[in-house]
């Protein structure tokens, strides 16, 4: 690795490992020690947030990972307003808002992924597939019966 010097680099607060992990605690992070090939411990930290999973190994790269997915998003969809810290990446997201010509028919959105549907019947089943939080909210849970 060779960046020994970083370490001077780390702000105060983090500099001490008992801190480190209560500053985490803060963020949805999972901590866990890994035995390497050379039989040495590494620290690695897994960022829990959604489907993320992104693995570290310095506190600061983590800490500073997890406040990106707490912290600023500034650039928000103002169909669905789904949040996201890069403009880039909206930009991206808002193509799929647009009623592709082809596909002008189609009238139905999913708000949470943005497919588009001819039918709302067919909309309904992907919500109720792929989103089945959104689809409780929106339509109740299935009615199973209790003895
Ligand atoms: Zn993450
Ligand atoms: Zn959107
Ligand atoms: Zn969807």
């Amino acid at each position: 690795m060779g960046s020994q010097g970083i370490h001077n680099f780390l702000p105060p607060e983090i500099k001490r490992f008992k801190i480190k992990k209560e500053l985490l605690k803060k963020y949805k992070c999972k901590i866990e020690e890994r035995e390497n090939s050379k039989g040495c411990v590494t620290t690695v930290y897994i960022c829990q947030y959604d489907d993320c999973n992104k693995e570290f190994t310095r506190t600061w790269s983590i800490l500073d990972h997890v406040r990106m997915h707490e912290g600023e998003k500034p650039y928000q969809c103002p169909f669905c307003s789904r949040q996201y810290t890069q403009k880039g990446n909206l930009d991206k997201h808002m193509l799929l808002h647009q009623k592709p010509e082809v596909e002008a028919r189609r009238s139905h959105q999913c708000l949470h992924c943005a497919k588009w549907y001819t039918e709302k019947y067919n909309l309904k089943t992907h919500i109720r597939k792929f989103h089945p939080e959104e689809y409780k909210q929106k339509y109740g849970v299935y009615k199973k019966r209790q003895s």
